[in-house]
Order: structure tokens, then sequence, then C-alpha cells
């Protein structure tokens, strides 16, 4: 279907995909069973300056929006839904401060991500803080002129590797969502440090890392908005960034598409091509109806929330519930058709259906997309009577 790409977002795709055909395919079975950092693949995407897409000319970037970001994300995820996150998460770890940081943090830390030379990381979940955001026990507490930060955070991908942390604590713990403030942390502050690495069912080509904080100062130029406002920095962030894992399913997905048609092809039963079977045509209609229902869905949300459209969170929680649901059903599918090949490591599939997993979980389980979807129903039709 033709989306009506703009030529930068044309332009983007193509570079995305070369990269991803050319410097990903070769190496991504070597890094998910690695799990080591893919710094050789950020080089390349720098380079070809993915990361100053979305950021605005001001700070050295190209001025995109979700839609360009979206596209990127979806095209690098094709290939691999692991090391397309050394992109995604540092969208993620951003878009706090294009939201609400001040234009001196802006102007600081902006060019930065958008050379590619740092990266960025988003640090919300806490053992005991996950989908419930506001039991975040992470406390910053003023001392003189600083912040003092100390608690755990757990699972924060592109830790340890990214530069900028956009860090969520709770400078007010009588407040609860209210007494949650959001903090810049550059990695190197003293009294903050690397924990555990996380070995992962899948996109393990992505680090995922426990963050320390230890009496760690923080300036309070590097609160983000206002003291109190951390709740908010992270919701309205979730609201834009959950197209982009939404992006991340459809790529897995479309990935899972075109693995399953060249190997249907391929593959004979009975002196016969398996795509002659009308059984596995009818699967292959499915999984390509979805796939561009959800592809029409998210391009759709990315577009709105550019246009500036504000109360996005359903239509947001929607693009990521059925892109990641559609993603894993159709790797479940494909590896299924696929028999024995489809266990088996060659093929790759069987990586899909690992690395689409996580994106149910992330970012909000998707029980918490639709809890979110059910209460904007609420909402929308709540006074009506029928
Ligand atoms: C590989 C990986 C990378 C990650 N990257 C990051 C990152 O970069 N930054 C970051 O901050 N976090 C990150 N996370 C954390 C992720 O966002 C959380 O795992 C997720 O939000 C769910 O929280 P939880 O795992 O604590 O589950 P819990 O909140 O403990 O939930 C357990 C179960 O209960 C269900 N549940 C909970 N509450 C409700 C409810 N109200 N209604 C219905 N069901 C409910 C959940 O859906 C789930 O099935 C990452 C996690 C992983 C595994």
């Amino acid at each position: 279907m033709d989306y009506q790409l703009t030529d930068t977002q044309a332009k983007f795709r193509e570079l995305a995909g070369e990269i991803a055909e050319k410097h990903i395919k070769p190496l991504r079975g070597e890094y998910d069973h690695t799990g080591a950092f893919p710094r050789e693949i950020v080089k390349y995407m720098a380079d070809a300056d993915l990361f100053r897409l979305i950021i605005p000319r001001e700070y050295e970037g190209l001025g995109g929006g979700v839609m360009d970001m979206v596209v990127v994300a979806e095209e690098l995820s094709r290939v691999c839904g692991g090391i397309s996150l050394a992109y995604a998460a540092t969208m993620l770890g951003t878009f706090p401060i294009l939201l609400y940081a001040s234009e001196v943090q802006k102007l600081k830390y902006l060019p930065q991500i958008a050379s590619g030379k740092k990266l960025a990381a988003f640090a919300l979940t806490e053992p005991n803080a996950g989908s419930d955001v506001s039991a975040v026990r992470t406390r910053a507490v003023k001392k003189g002129s600083h912040y003092v930060l100390n608690g755990t955070k757990q699972w924060i991908t592109n830790g340890k590797e990214a530069d900028i942390y956009s860090v969520v604590t709770s400078t007010d713990p009588s407040r609860g969502a209210r007494g949650m403030s959001a903090f810049i942390v550059e990695k190197g502050t003293e009294g903050f440090s690397f924990g555990k690495k996380e070995n992962k069912l899948g996109i393990r080509g992505s680090t995922t890392m426990e963050l320390v904080f230890d009496n760690c100062y923080v300036p309070p130029d590097n609160l983000i908005g206002r003291e109190g406002a951390g709740f908010l920095v992270a919701m309205r962030t979730f609201d834009i960034s959950r197209p982009g894992v939404a992006a991340q399913a459809l790529g897995i997905a479309q990935g899972v598409l075109e693995t399953l048609i060249a190997f249907t092809k391929e593959h004979h039963l009975e002196n016969r091509p398996l795509i002659s079977s009308q059984g596995v045509q009818w699967q292959l209609a499915d999984i390509a109806t979805e796939v561009e229902a959800a592809r029409a869905l998210i391009y759709q949300v990315a577009r709105n929330i550019d246009s500036g459209e504000k109360n996005v969170a359903t239509i947001s929680s929607m693009a990521k519930v059925y892109a990641s649901d559609i993603a894993v059903r159709a790797a479940n599918t494909a590896t299924q058709i696929m028999g024995g090949y489809g266990f088996l490591e060659d093929f790759h599939i069987e990586k899909m259906l690992r690395d689409a997993k996580i994106t149910q979980i992330y970012e909000g389980t998707n029980q918490i997309q639709r809890n979110i979807i059910a209460l904007g129903l609420i909402k929308e039709y709540g006074s009506h009577k029928n």
C-alpha cells in the first residue's frame, strides 16, 4: 500500500533498510548468541544520520517526528528486533528531553544525541515498580544546591552503553504519583554505576542493565520540567514512544512474512512447493492482512501525534497492543508452518518469535495497554445512555 511517505521518510526508510540488509543481517545471529552490544552498527546508524532524524533543526537535527522514527524502527526491526533497540531505546530516552527539558538542557544534550556519539536511555522500572509506575522508590532528596539520588533501576535498555539517562525518581513519597520527578543523569556522574546485565529470551542484541544510584549528586539544572512532574513526563513519553514499540513489532512481523514466503516457495512437499497448499496460503493471507492493518494503524497514530493531537494515549496503546499481538502470532504460525526448519536457528524465525515476545511486555504490558484503552472507552462513551 502507498502510505505517501514524505521524501525524507522514503529516503530514511531506504537508508535504514540498507543498514539492516548490509550490516545487521550478516551479524544478527552472532549478536543473538553473544548478547554483546552492537557498537559497530550504531556507528553506521549515526553516519546515516538516523539519530538526527527526529531532533529539531535548532539542536542539529533534521526536524522529523514520530512518523519518521516509526519508519526507521520498522525497517531496522524487519531484520533484527534486538539490534534495532540501540536506535529505538535512544529515542525513548530522548523523548522526555524533547517534551519537557529547558532550552539550556536541549542545547546541551540534543546535539550530542543527534550526532549519534552519545546514546540515551529511559530509566523508570524498579524491582517493585513495573506496571505500577507510582511505586517508584528511587529517592531524589534536595541537599544544598543538589539533588541526591539513591535507589536501583532494573532492566534498562541501553544501560551502560548510553551516556544520557532520563531517570524517573520520587522527590516526595507522601504525594505518590504527584511526588515524582525526572532528571537527566550522565554516565560518569559520581555515585552512578551499573549492576547486573540481564540474560534474555530475545532481543539479545540489546543490552538490559541495572542502574545503581548511591549518593549520586545531580545538579538542579538536570531536573526535567518541574519538581513533581515526573509521572507526567513518563506518561507523555509513553504516549509518543509506544508507536515505536509497535513499529518494532511490525518490523518483526514483516520480517516473518518475508521469511515465510521465501521458505514456502523453496521448500517442497510431495514434489510441490509448500506455498501451493491452500492451508499455507490462507495463513499467509492472514499474516499479510494483519501486517498491513498494523502498519495503517501505526502510521495514522504517528501522524496524529505529529499533527499535535493531545489525547493520544488510547490510540497509542491500540497500536502497541495490536502490532505486538499480531507479531507474536505471525512468528508462532510461521514457526509451525516451517516445521523443524522453523525450530532451528538457520532461518531466524525462532529468533523472531523470541524477539517479538518482549513487545507485548515492555513500555507497559499489553494488559496495561488494554486498561488504558478501556479507560479511554469509558471516558468517551461513559456519559452516553443507550
Ligand atoms: C528486556 C527488557 C527491557 C526493558 N527496558 C526497559 C527500559 O529501557 N526502561 C524501563 O524503565 N523499563 C524497561 N523494562 C521494564 C518493562 O517496561 C516492565 O517489565 C514492564 O513495564 C512490566 O513490569 P514488570 O515486569 O515489573 O511486571 P509487573 O508490573 O510485576 O506485572 C506482572 C504481571 O501483572 C500484570 N499486571 C500488573 N498490573 C496490572 C493491572 N493493573 N491490570 C492487569 N494486569 C496487571 C502485568 O501485565 C504482568 O502480566 C524492560 C523490561 C525488559 C524485560
